[in-house]
C-alpha cells in the first residue's frame, strides 16, 4: 500500500482551505513515514499509548492530533507535545488539560467535541455546554487552553440526509460563535462522510481508511 501516493492523490481532490489530519491508528511507523516523506505533517492517533510511543520514535516535527476519547488521567502523557486535543467532552477534562499545559509551560490548543450523532455511544457537549465552557473561557478560565474550534462526528449511516442534518446543526452552531469566541476550526469528517462534511463547512478532516487501507486492530 503506498501511502504516500494515496496521500498525494487525495490532497488533489480538496479544497485548498481544508486540512487534512492523516489518521494512522493501529498503522506502523513505516507506512506513517512513506506518508511522511510526501510531506504529510499532521497525524492523529485515537489512543494515549499509541501516540506516545509513535511521537517518540519518530520525526519530531510530525504535528500529533489526539482525535479519540481522552481520559483525564492520561493527559498528563500527552501534555508535553500535543498539538491539538479534538475531543474534549467535558469541563473537567479540560480542567487536566489545563493544569498538565500548565505543568508543561505550554498553551494546548483543543476543540470542544460536540454531541451531533443519534447513536448514544458518541461522545460529546450539548450545544448549552459547550457555550457554558466558551464563556468560561472568555471570562479567563483555562488560562493556559486556546479553544481553537469545535469537533463532531455524525451518526454511522447511509442516510445521507441524516449526516448532512447533522453536519449542518454543528456548522450552523459554528457560525454563531466563531467571531465572539474567536473559533478558527470545525473538525467533521470521516473517510465515509468527508464530502458531507466540507459541504457543510469543515476545514480539517480526519482521514484514516481512505488512506492508509482498513484497520488491522
Ligand atoms: C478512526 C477515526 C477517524 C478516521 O476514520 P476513517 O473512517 O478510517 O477515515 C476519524 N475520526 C476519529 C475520531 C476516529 O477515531
Amino acid at each position: 500500500m503506498e501511502v504516500g501516493k494515496n496521500i498525494v492523490e487525495f490532497k488533489k481532490s480538496l479544497p485548498s482551505e481544508v486540512c487534512l489530519v492523516a489518521v494512522s491508528k493501529t498503522k506502523p511507523n513505516e507506512l506513517i513515514l512513506d506518508a511522511y516523506q510526501i510531506g504529510q505533517r499532521i497525524f492523529g492517533e485515537n489512543k494515549v499509548q499509541d501516540l506516545v510511543a509513535k511521537y517518540e520514535s519518530l520525526p519530531k516535527d510530525i504535528e500529533w492530533h489526539m482525535i479519540g476519547h481522552l481520559q483525564r488521567n492520561k493527559v498528563k502523557y500527552i501534555a508535553p507535545f500535543v498539538v491539538l486535543i479534538h475531543g474534549v467532552d467535558s469541563a473537567k477534562l479540560l480542567a487536566e488539560i489545563n493544569k498538565q499545559a500548565l505543568k508543561a509551560n505550554r498553551i494546548q490548543a483543543v476543540l470542544l467535541q460536540i454531541h451531533i450523532a443519534q447513536e448514544e455511544s458518541k461522545f460529546g457537549l450539548s450545544f448549552s455546554e459547550a457555550e457554558e465552557i466558551l464563556n468560561d473561557r472568555k471570562n479567563g478560565n483555562y488560562p493556559n487552553v486556546k479553544i481553537e474550534g469545535l469537533m463532531g462526528m455524525a451518526t454511522n449511516s447511509d442516510d445521507q440526509n441524516v449526516v448532512n442534518k447533522e453536519f449542518s446543526n454543528l456548522h450552523n452552531f459554528y457560525k454563531k460563535n466563531k467571531d465572539e469566541f474567536a473559533l478558527s476550526t470545525l473538525s467533521m469528517g470521516m473517510s465515509g462522510d468527508y464530502n458531507v462534511a466540507i459541504a457543510n463547512g469543515s476545514n480539517m478532516i480526519r482521514i484514516g481508511s481512505t488512506l492508509f487501507g482498513a484497520r488491522n486492530y
